[in-house]
C-alpha cells in the first residue's frame, strides 16, 4: 500500500514502577471524581488496587470491580449507572482487556445518550467525544490501552459486538511491566497469545501499512524471544517488559487496521465453547498463514524473520509456541466436535472482518482452514 494514514492519539507512558506517578501524569486534566474500573479478583488479591488507592490518595474514588471475562451489556450497564451516581469525571480502568473495554465503553456512552443495544447493533452513532479514559493494563496481550475499540458480549444472543470510534483512544495508556509480574502462566500464555493474534492479522490485513506493519513485525519477534521464557520465568522482569512492548505494539498495528479471520472465528468459540479469547484467537493462526502465505507475497521474508524461522516452517512455529507454553493447538481437545463445525462457521464468517483478510475467502475456504486445526 502506497497510500496511508495512521492515527493514534493515546498518550503513552511506559516504564517500571511508572504507577507510581500516575498522580503526576493525570494532574493537568483537573478532575478529581474517578471511576475505577477492575475485574472481580485478581487486582485485589495481589494489592496493586490499594497500592493505586495510595497513589491517589488526593481524589475521590469510587470503585467498579464486576467486571467478568467477556463483559457483557448488563456488566457495562450496570458501570455506566455507577459512573453517573458517583459523578465521576475520570474513568481509569486496570486491568486486562475486559476491564479496559469495559471502562473505555464507559466513558464513551457517558457522553452519547440511548440504549447501549443500539450502539453495539450499529442503529445509532457515536457523535460525541468521550470522558477521559486512563488505561492502565494489568496483562500483556489485549492491546485495548491504545486501540479506539471496546469488545462487549450480548449473552442472550451469544454474541460478542464491537464498539469502535475515533473517539474512543484512551487519553493516557500507562504501561507499568511491574504490574504483569503476579499474572499466572495460564494467562500470560493465553493473553501473550492474542497479542501474537493481533499483531498477524495486522500483517495480513488488506489495510495494512508501513506503520502497523513495523509495529507488527516487532511485536512478533518479541512474542517469539519472550512469550514461552515468561511463562516458564513469571518473575523475569525482563520478559514481562518485553512482553508488555509486544502487546503495546500488536495493539498500535490493529488499532489502524482491524482484526480479521482469527478474531471472527474466536467469537463463537468463546461464547458457544467457552475457549479463552487470545486462546480461541490463536488456534487459527497457523492453518490461516499457510492459507494466506502466498498473497502476503515478499512480506514473507520480513515476517519468517521475525518468527525466527525459515519460509515453510512459520507455521509450524507458530503451533509449537503454543504447545510449548502448555495450550491446545487442537479443537478436538477442546472438547469441540465435527458436529460442532456449523455452527462455528456460521457464527464466525463475519463479513466485514472477513473482508480484511488479504486473500480472499469464503465459507468453504474456512471449512478447510478449521479441518486443519482439528
Ligand atoms: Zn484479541
Amino acid at each position: 500500500m502506497t497510500d496511508w494514514r495512521y492515527y493514534c492519539p493515546t498518550k503513552i507512558i511506559f516504564g517500571d514502577n511508572s504507577l507510581g506517578n500516575i498522580s503526576d501524569y493525570i494532574k493537568d486534566l483537573d478532575q478529581k471524581k474517578i471511576l475505577l474500573v477492575t475485574g472481580q479478583k485478581s487486582m485485589k488479591k495481589s494489592g496493586i488496587t490499594d497500592k493505586l488507592f495510595d497513589y491517589l490518595k488526593n481524589y475521590d474514588i469510587s470503585v467498579y470491580d464486576q467486571v467478568e471475562p467477556n463483559p457483557s451489556i448488563e456488566t457495562l450497564s450496570k458501570c455506566i449507572e455507577q459512573a453517573k451516581q458517583s459523578k465521576s469525571s475520570l474513568i481509569v480502568s486496570l486491568g486486562g482487556g475486559s476491564a479496559i473495554d469495559t471502562g473505555k465503553a464507559t466513558a464513551i456512552l457517558l457522553k452519547n445518550d440511548g440504549a447501549i443495544e443500539d450502539y453495539l447493533y450499529k442503529r445509532k452513532k457515536i457523535e460525541n467525544k468521550g470522558m477521559d479514559f486512563i488505561a492502565i493494563p494489568t496483562t500483556a496481550g489485549s492491546g485495548s490501552e491504545v486501540t479506539p475499540y471496546a469488545v462487549i458480549t450480548d449473552k442472550k444472543n451469544k454474541k460478542k459486538l464491537t464498539l469502535s470510534h475515533e473517539f474512543m483512544y484512551p487519553r493516557m495508556a500507562i504501561i507499568d511491566p511491574v504490574l504483569t509480574l503476579s499474572l499466572s502462566k495460564r494467562n500470560t500464555a493465553i493473553t501473550g497469545i492474542d497479542a501474537l493474534s493481533h499483531a498477524l492479522e495486522a500483517y495480513w490485513s488488506k489495510n495494512s501499512q508501513e506503520i502497523s506493519d513495523n509495529f507488527a513485525l516487532k511485536s512478533i519477534n518479541l512474542i517469539f524471544s519472550s512469550l514461552e521464557k515468561a511463562c516458564n520465568e513469571p518473575g523475569n522482569l525482563e520478559y514481562r517488559r518485553n512482553m508488555s512492548l509486544a502487546s503495546l505494539l500488536a495493539g498500535m498495528a490493529f488499532s489502524n487496521t482491524g482484526t480479521n479471520v482469527c478474531h471472527a472465528v474466536s467469537y463463537p468459540l468463546t461464547t458457544y465453547f467457552d475457549v479463552p479469547h487470545g486462546l480461541a484467537c490463536g488456534l487459527t493462526l497457523s492453518s490461516l498463514l499457510e492459507y494466506n502465505k502466498k498473497d502476503i507475497g515478499e512480506k514473507m521474508t520480513p515476517l519468517a524473520d521475525s518468527i525466527g524461522a525459515s519460509y515453510n516452517k512459520c507455521s509450524k512455529k507458530i503451533e509449537e509456541l503454543i504447545k510449548n507454553i502448555g495450550l491446545p493447538a487442537r479443537l478436538s481437545e477442546l472438547g469441540i466436535t465435527k458436529g460442532d463445525m456449523p455452527l462455528i462457521i456460521d457464527e464466525g464468517f463475519i463479513i466485514e472482518k472477513f473482508e480484511k483478510n488479504i486473500k480472499s475467502i469464503d465459507k468453504q475456504n474456512l471449512e478447510k482452514i478449521l479441518h486443519n486445526i482439528f
